[in-house]
C-alpha cells in the first residue's frame, strides 16, 4: 500500500506531457483485453499497473471464461446461443442481473473468445468433462493448462505484441477531472516519486474491493472475517473515484465466494468433484446443503458450520477427474487430499465420527439409486454413487472476487446517478458492476472473467471510438 488515498484532483494547476489517447488503470484480464481492443481500433494505449508484474486476480483464477455459440463448442457438438446464456445468467441471479449488461455480455461472448483466439493467438478451447452449476450446456473456455496464470501470460504477451505500452510499478492514486471530463491521472512509484499523465479517455480496470477490509465489512458483512483469496491490490479505488465524481454504483453486495478451499493449505479444490457426485459434510459427518446450487453461496454455507469448515467427500473416479486441474494436483502435493480403502478408515483419517460419515455415504447412495429424495433438493440420480476407495479434503469458505461496482451501460461508459454517461470514463471487469445480481447466490460460474473480457473489449473499442468523435 502507498500513503495516498484515492482522490479526484482539479484540472487547475495540472501539467501533463502530451496526453495518452487511451489510458487504462490495471493490467488484469479487463485492462489487457481493453488494450487489445483499443489497439485493434488504431488507438495508442498505455496501461498502468501497480505491481511489478501484471497478475491481478486473473492470474490467481482458474482462467475459465464462459462463451455461448463459439466454434470451439460447435466442434464438440454443443449447440448454444446468446439467448440461452443470458437466460442462465438471469436464472442464477433470480432475474436481478443488470438486464442490458447481461444481454451485451452473453451476446458478445463468442465473438470475444474467437477474436482473442484468432487475432491474438490466445489458445482457447472448450473445457469438457463436467457442467458448472447453473450452465445449461458446456461453455467454459480455457487455455491448455487451465490456469489463470497461463491466461494472464498469454494476454500480456498479446497486448505487448499488439503495441500496447504497459508501465508497471505505477500505482494510480488520483484522477484529474475538468468538469465531467477526466484529463489525467496521478501515480506514485515504489521509491516515492509522483508522476502525472494526461489522457483523452480513461478505462478503469483496477478491479473490485475484495482486498479492502473496510469496504468488505460495509458491503459484504457475512464475509468480514472470511479469507480473501483474490488479489490484494483489489482496493476499491474505482469505487472511491466514482463516488467523488457522482457515478452510480450497483449490486455492491454481490460477490464470488467459494466453498471449497483446502484448509489450512489455502488451495482451491475443484467444484467438479461436487458436480460429479461428491458431497460435503460438517464436523458431525452430516450433509448440510445442496452442493449443486453453486460454489459461490456454498462459501456462506460452509462458514456457517462448526469451526467454519467442511469436508469434501468423493471417490477414486472423481479423484481422477480432479487430477485434470492444476490446483487439485497442488492440493495433492500439499497433503490436503486424504484417501482410504473404506469409510471407517476415512473417518479416522479425517477426524470425523464414523457413524455420521457412514450414514451420509449410505444416504447419498440411496439418493443416487432414486430410493429417497434429497431434503436439500439436489438430484443425485444423474451420477453413479461413490465407491470405495474414498477420498476427503477439509475445506473452508472464502471470498474470491467482488461483483458489484460502477454502473456502466452496454458501451462500458460509467453512468452518473442521473443515468447520463460520463464523457470519457469507462469501466470493465471488477471495477464495474457485473451480472451477478445483488448477493452471493447470483454468481454464475465464469461471471468474473465474462465481465473482465467482455466489458474490457467493449471499453477498449468505445474508448478508441470516443477519440474520433471529439
Ligand atoms: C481463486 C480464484 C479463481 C477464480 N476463477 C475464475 C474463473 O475460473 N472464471 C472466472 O470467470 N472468474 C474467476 N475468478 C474471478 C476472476 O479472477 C476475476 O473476476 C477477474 O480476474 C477480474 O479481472 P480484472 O481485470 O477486473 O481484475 P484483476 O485481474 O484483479 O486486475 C486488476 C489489476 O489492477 C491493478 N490495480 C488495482 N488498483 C490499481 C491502481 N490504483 N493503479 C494501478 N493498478 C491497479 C491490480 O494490481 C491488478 O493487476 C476467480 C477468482 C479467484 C480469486
Amino acid at each position: 500500500m502507498t500513503g495516498f488515498a484515492p482522490a479526484i484532483l482539479p484540472a487547475a494547476g495540472a501539467r501533463f506531457a502530451i496526453p495518452v489517447p487511451v489510458l487504462i488503470i490495471g493490467a488484469g484480464a479487463a485492462g489487457l483485453t481493453a488494450a487489445l481492443a483499443a489497439r485493434n481500433a488504431g488507438a495508442d494505449v498505455l496501461v498502468l499497473e501497480r505491481d511489478a508484474t501484471p497478475q491481478g486476480s486473473t492470474a490467481l483464477s482458474s482462467g475459465f471464461v464462459p462463451a455461448a455459440g463459439t466454434r470451439f463448442q460447435k466442434a464438440k457438438g454443443i449447440a448454444d446461443s446468446a439467448d440461452s446464456f443470458a437466460r442462465d445468467i438471469q436464472a442464477k441471479a433470480k432475474g436481478l442481473a443488470e438486464p442490458a449488461l447481461a444481454v451485451a455480455l452473453a451476446g458478445g461472448s463468442a465473438a470475444a473468445i474467437e477474436w482473442l483466439a484468432d487475432a491474438h493467438a490466445i489458445p482457447f478451447d472448450l473445457i469438457d468433462g463436467f457442467l458448472y452449476p447453473g450452465h445449461s450446456v458446456l461453455r467454459m473456455h480455457g487455455t491448455p493448462r487451465r490456469t489463470g496464470a497461463e491466461l494472464m501470460a498469454c494476454l500480456t504477451e498479446a497486448a505487448t505484441r499488439a503495441g500496447a505500452d504497459i508501465a508497471t510499478d505505477a500505482h494510480v492514486h488520483a484522477l484529474y477531472a475538468d468538469g465531467g471530463r477526466i484529463i489525467g491521472v496521478g501515480l506514485d512509484r515504489p521509491d516515492g516519486t509522483v508522476e502525472a499523465i494526461g489522457c483523452e479517455a480513461l478505462i478503469l480496470a483496477c478491479s473490485g474491493f475484495g482486498g479492502n477490509a473496510t469496504l468488505v465489512r460495509r458491503h459484504l458483512p457475512e464475509m468480514a472475517d472470511a479469507l480473501f483469496f483474490g488479489h490484494a491490490g483489489n482496493q476499491g479505488e474505482a469505487l472511491a473515484w466514482g463516488a467523488a465524481l457522482g457515478a452510480a454504483t450497483r449490486d455492491l453486495g454481490a460477490y464470488q465466494g467459494h466453498g471449497s478451499l483446502a484448509t489450512p493449505h489455502n488451495i482451491l479444490v475443484t467444484w467438479a468433484l461436487m458436480m460429479e457426485g461428491g458431497f460435503q459434510v460438517n464436523a458431525a459427518g452430516a450433509r448440510f446443503s445442496n452442493e449443486h446450487q453453486g460454489y459461490s453461496e456454498q462459501a456462506v454455507a460452509v462458514l456457517a458450520q462448526p469451526g467454519r469448515v467442511a469436508w469434501n467427500i468423493y471417490d477414486e473416479r472423481r479423484h481422477r477427474l480432479g487430477l485434470d486441474f492444476a490446483d487439485y494436483r497442488d492440493a495433492m502435493a500439499a497433503g490436503a487430499v486424504v484417501s482410504a480403502p473404506d469409510v471407517a478408515v476415512l473417518a479416522i483419517a479425517l477426524g470425523l465420527p464414523a457413524g455420521g460419515l457412514a450414514g451420509s455415504l449410505a444416504l447419498t447412495r440411496d439418493l443416487a439409486m432414486g430410493r429417497l429424495s434429497d431434503p436439500f433438493g439436489r438430484d443425485f440420480t444423474r451420477k453413479p454413487p461413490l465407491e470405495a476407495p474414498y477420498y476427503g479434503v477439509k475445506v473452508t469458505g472464502a471470498l474470491f472476487h467482488t461483483q458489484g461496482g460502477l454502473l456502466v451501460g452496454g458501451q462500458a461508459r460509467v453512468l452518473r446517478a442521473d443515468g447520463q454517461a460520463m464523457a470519457n470514463l469507462f469501466a470493465a471487469g471488477g471495477a464495474a458492476c457485473g451480472v451477478s445480481g445483488p448477493a452471493v447466490w447470483g454468481y454464475l460460474s465464469g461471471n468474473g472473467l465474462l465481465a473482465a473480457i467482455g466489458l474490457g473489449r467493449i471499453a477498449g473499442e468505445e474508448a478508441a471510438a470516443a477519440l474520433t468523435r471529439r
